[in-house]
């Protein structure tokens, strides 16, 4: 929903992109692109980007899905973060949005990092579970639709290993967490699953206020 960070000034917010942000060409490029589309806010944030490209780097993340490719940055920034031999899962049913992604994926020579399912994600995982892959993944990111969340930790949650991080994004959702009377069904799904995942005693988490929040959970 949000391509900034919730609560941060825009002074503030630029300081913190001019200081810390080293965005790979082919990301701005497909940032710009992306701006173009009536969608782009469903685009991750710049700062939420480096974030996650630093996390699978300090794991040594090797294998990763992406659930809810958009057009793409996710699993870019990703890739561009993982060694020669790594692979992103990238599930999506959209071709014209991944059409856009395949281009940048290919302008910044890691197409062959990222494996890109056209499907229900779920299908996909369950398909990567049937064939041995539970435990075999070092992070998931979910950022697909919301009504699905529950399943996609779940799903998420097989395929990682023992200290695995599972990052899903959208968790604040534009502040529309605390209203109770809110009844579309992404926000009532959003706001079950945080308060499902704050009880779950197969994971650590942290809540962190970046895009449009980002929790982060780690299989124990
Ligand atoms: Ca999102």
């Amino acid at each position: 929903m949000s391509n900034s960070t919730i609560g941060l000034d825009q002074k503030l917010r630029e300081y913190l992109l001019t200081y810390s942000l080293k965005e790979h060409e082919a990301l701005k490029n497909l940032r710009a692109d992306t701006l173009k589309l009536n969608e782009y806010e469903m685009q991750i944030s710049p700062e939420q980007g480096s974030f996650l490209a630093f996390l699978v780097s300090i794991i040594n993340a090797k294998r990763t899905l992406d659930i809810g490719v958009f057009t793409g940055y996710s699993s870019l920034v990703v890739a561009l973060a993982l060694p020669n031999d790594g692979i992103v899962t990238a599930c999506d049913t959209n071709v014209d949005w991944t059409d856009i992604a395949q281009k940048y994926w290919k302008m910044a020579s890691v197409n062959d990092k990222i494996d890109l399912h056209i499907a229900p994600a779920i299908e996909t995982l369950d398909g990567l579970i049937d064939k041995g892959f539970e435990g075999a993944y070092d992070f998931s990111f979910i950022d697909a639709d919301k009504i699905n969340y529950q399943e996609y930790f779940e799903k998420s949650l097989a395929l990682v290993r023992k200290g695995g991080i599972i990052a899903i994004d959208n968790v604040l959702w534009g502040g529309r967490v605390l209203d109770s009377s809110d009844s579309e069904p992404a926000t009532r799904a959003i706001q079950k699953f945080n308060k499902k995942l704050y009880k779950d005693h197969r994971v650590e988490i942290t809540m962190i206020p970046i895009g449009d929040g980002l929790t982060l959970a780690r299989k124990l």
